[in-house]
């Protein structure tokens, strides 16, 4: 198929999203904008829309191995993919393995520390109100989504947990914590949006040193080396 780039459907943090010819599926274009702390902190990095959709394209299609279905169809060019159209469900289903960033700050407890069993925690995506902390309950009650569509977002994301910390161990890179938004394509729920450094938090198994977005809202230096050896050892 020859995919045409057709209007500008929307320009986020990360992304900017268009129509093509076939009405079900869009062109997601990655840029080189890192932000954190909801666009309050931002820089460009040369090469990391490139890097990002290479990692999330490669991490989907480990995702589509594992029996989970993604919004990835393929990509067209160095920073653009195509992907299915999907309605997004305005909810950030976060994953846990170990203690980080605002779950450290909220308890007290060290980053680091493991959790015995993964901790799944919804976050209501709305940018003026900073993505709030949302019970199941609450999202239920407001309409946002149905109580079987969070139930198959919980199963879904927890097969992520288990498919992508397998392919990221054995890759020498614990899965400590990570993102995923779902959305709606005909009567299937899928992943979308985007699997990478931006929305996992990444760490060496042999140094604990942190390889994901983490290196930059710290201010921790080697930003784009972590990205590149993310995207080394997935192709590999
Ligand atoms: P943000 O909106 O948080 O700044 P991005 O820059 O990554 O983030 O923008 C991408 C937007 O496209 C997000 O709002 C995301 O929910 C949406 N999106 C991601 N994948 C799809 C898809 N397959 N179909 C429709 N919308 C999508
Ligand atoms: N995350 C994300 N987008 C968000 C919020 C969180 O991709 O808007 C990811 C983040 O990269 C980390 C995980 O979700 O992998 C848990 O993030 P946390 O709640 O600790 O928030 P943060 O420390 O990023 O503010």
């Amino acid at each position: 198929m020859k995919w045409e780039k057709g209007e500008l459907l929307y320009e986020g943090k990360a992304k900017r999203v268009f129509a093509t010819q076939e009405p079900d599926y869009l062109i997601a274009e990655f840029k080189d904008s890192l932000t954190a702390f909801n666009g309050a902190m931002k820089a460009q990095l040369n090469h990391k829309g490139e890097w990002n959709n290479q990692i999330s394209a490669h991490l989907m299609g480990v995702l589509e191995g594992c029996g989970i279905g993604t919004h990835f169809v393929e990509l067209i060019s160095p920073r653009e993919q195509v992907v299915k159209r999907l309605e997004m469900i305005p909810v950030e289903f976060i994953c846990r393995n170990a203690v980080a960033g605002s779950l450290a700050k909220r308890t007290g407890i060290s980053e680091g520390t493991p959790l015995p069993t993964p901790v799944i925690e919804f976050n209501y995506k709305n940018d003026e109100m900073n993505d709030p902390l949302y019970v199941e309950d609450l999202i239920v009650a407001l309409g946002i989504a149905s109580r079987e569509e969070i139930a198959r977002i919980r199963t879904q994301g927890l097969k992520v947990n288990d498919c992508l910390g397998k392919f990221m161990d054995e890759r020498g890179i614990q899965l400590v914590d990570f993102k995923l938004e779902f959305g709606r394509f005909h009567d299937e729920l899928l992943v979308g949006d985007e699997v990478t450094p931006d929305t996992c938090r990444f760490w060496d198994k042999k140094d604990q040193s942190k390889l994901d977005k983490d290196r930059f809202r710290r201010k921790l230096g080697n930003v784009a080396e972590a990205y590149q050896q993310i995207l080394d050892r997935v192709s590999t």
